[in-house]
Formats: C-alpha cells, structure tokens, sequence
C-alpha cells in the first residue's frame, strides 16, 4: 500500500471520522437519532431527524400520483401547517467528507448554539428549527474506513485517486471515471477505495430499478420515498472544482429550475462572503449520446419528485489546478450553502 500521506493541522469544527459521528449524533437531544441500517461492512448507517413535516397520509406513489396529475395524492403540502423537509447526506463517497463535517457541526450548533470551533451561526440554527431536517451524515461508513486520514487539504491529485477510487490488481490507479467499468469493482482491486462500500458497490451507480442495491442507498430512497423532502442533497467532493451543486439528471424541468434558482442565491450570499461558488447552468445532458447515467440522485428524484441534487465541494488538493480552497473556504461553502437551501424553501411554503 502506498504511505499514508500525514494530515495537516485541522481546524476544531473538522469533524469527518466514524467515531466523530458518533459523539455529534450522542448530542442529539431535540431530535431523534435511528441505526436505519447496517452497512455491506457491518458499519451502523445513522439518520438523524428534526421536526416533521405534518404531511397527511398519502393514497398514491408519486407515479400513480403524476399520472392522475394530482401530485397532492402523493404528498399534499397545502396544509396551513405544512412543513417543508431538507434531506441532506454526506460520505456518498468515503474521500468526499466535506459535507459530513458541515452536517455535524449543523447537529452540534441545533443542540449547543455553536459549532465544534465554538462559533455561532445563530440565522442558520434559527431557520434550520423551523423545517423539517432528516440527515444521514455518513452514507458509506464502509467507504470512510478506506481512507485512513482526516482531510484531503493539502494533499496531492494522486492521493486522492488513490484513496477514493484506489488500484486495479496491477497495482495502477483505478481513477475516474474509468473506476465506473467495473461494478461492483470488488474483485478487479487491490486497493479498494473511499468510493466503495466493503462490497465494491459505487453507490451512486447502482441497479436502481429491481435490482439489488446496498443498503446505503437503501436508507436514503427510503426517506425520498416516504417523507417526500422538498430538497435533496449528495455532498461529495470534487476533487479541486469551484464548490457547485449538479442538478438531477433524468429530472423534471420544473425541478432543474429549482434549482438554478436556489444556485443564483448561494452564489449571491458566497460572493459577498469572499467565497468562491459557481453557478452551473440548467442541464440537458440526458441529450447526449450516449446519454448520461441514471444515478442515485435520478433515481431519489423519481421517488419524491422534487430537486435532488449532487453538491460538489472543492477539496484542497496542492496539486490540482489553480482553484484550491483552504479548510474554512470548504466549511464556508458548506455553511452558506445549508442557509439558503433551507430559507428558500421556508420562503417557497410561506413560513418566514
Ligand atoms: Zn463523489
């Protein structure tokens, strides 16, 4: 194996390890805290829950719902007590854990006031009370424990392909996307990556209709399906881009247009803080030829209807183009990003 390249010295609120989930989630005292499953590891996957929507019982799945063109038969948000859902989820990717510790100092900053470096972010606590919050903070705990440091910041392109999508048997880097021609890669490795579950699944790319799918991905469509979230959100990290959010592949239209409009706001509030935050244009790359995948946030938007999307957060490498953030830029990213997500939707459903 290669050596382990040593982590630089992190700030207090960087919390991204298994057992640092574990202490966040003991804080949990307002909300509740389930082991939905146990990973293809045998690691415990965790949701954390506050509030709840007041959505009443629903007489249709989204489909039978759409194709009735009554979409409240699925999930009927008119109600003066409606609620709007945020469904966030960190560590798709077990090298990608930069929305993971933004989650946990969210769990911490909800339950104390401030964040693990003792900060406040008072207008995001204030607006995150008022919706309904369902997180699942490490995805793929599995993943996680491929990697065996703390943080990508100042660590080079090779580690990260190392780490995340590790070798093929010869030893060479699986990379990406090339890492993706193989599903599940299990057998192909000899080192097997952030990227992977202990059985080589890549859950962004799983057999999502009928077949069989891990149970990550299982804890995650469970929640699309059955509390219907307004938003949805995969925090990964992408390598060295401008922190972006991708929307949902396979989408509705109405969905894309959600959120390119919440992007525009992000982008708004990430300037004037000195953060860098771009703005990815409305897609149509289902367009393409050949077509682009149908992956794990096509197949959670085909469950609730809404905007579920893949946030791409900028990792820090040293070595990877000229856009490298450092630790706060990351968090900053992140916590901007939480903020306007959640006050665009208690906007959209008249609660603030
Ligand atoms: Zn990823």
């Amino acid at each position: 194996m290669r050596a382990i390249p040593k982590d630089m010295p992190t700030p207090a609120y960087w919390k991204t390890t298994l057992k640092e989930v574990e202490e966040a989630l003991e804080l949990v005292k307002g909300g509740t805290v389930t082991k939905v499953y146990d990973s293809a590891g045998g690691r415990p996957i965790y949701k954390v829950e506050y509030g709840t929507s007041n959505l009443p019982e629903r007489t249709a799945n989204l489909s039978s719902a759409l194709g009735a063109k009554h979409p409240e038969c699925y999930a009927d948000k008119s109600g003066d007590d409606y609620i709007p859902t945020i469904f966030m989820v960190g560590c798709t990717h077990g090298g990608e854990f930069e929305g993971t510790c933004a989650m946990l100092n969210l769990i911490k900053l909800i339950e104390t006031g401030t964040d693990y470096a003792g900060t406040r972010y008072d207008e995001l606590v204030e607006l995150a009370k008022k919706v309904h919050l369902i997180l699942i903070p490490m995805v793929n705990p599995d993943g996680r424990s491929h990697i065996p440091f703390n943080t990508f910041v100042g660590k080079s392109f090779e580690d990260l392909r190392y780490f995340n999508q590790g070798t093929w048997k010869d030893g060479t880097l699986a990379g990406w996307p090339e890492c993706k021609m193989k599903h599940p890669i299990l057998p192909y490795v000899d080192y097997l990556g952030g990227y992977f579950n202990d059985e080589g699944v890549n859950m962004m790319h799983e057999d999502f209709i009928g077949g069989k799918i891990s149970t990550g991905t299982q804890a995650v469509l469970d929640v699309c399906r059955n509390d219907a979230p307004d938003f949805s959100v995969l925090f990964h990290g992408g390598s060295n881009s401008t922190a972006c959010m991708l929307d949902t592949d396979y989408g509705a239209k109405k969905a894309k247009i959600e959120t390119f409009e919440i992007a525009n706001l992000v982008k708004e509030k990430c300037d004037a803080a000195g953060v860098r935050y771009a703005v990815v244009p409305i897609s149509n790359y289902e367009e393409r030829d050949p077509q682009v995948s149908f992956n794990l946030p096509s197949a959670m938007h085909h469950c609730c209807g809404t905007p579920c999307v893949t946030f791409e957060s900028n990792q820090g490498l040293c070595d990877h183009g000229t856009v490298i953030y450092d630790h706060d830029e990351i968090y900053a990213s992140h916590m901007i990003y939480m903020t306007e997500v959640i006050r665009y939707y208690l906007k959209k459903f008249g609660k603030i």
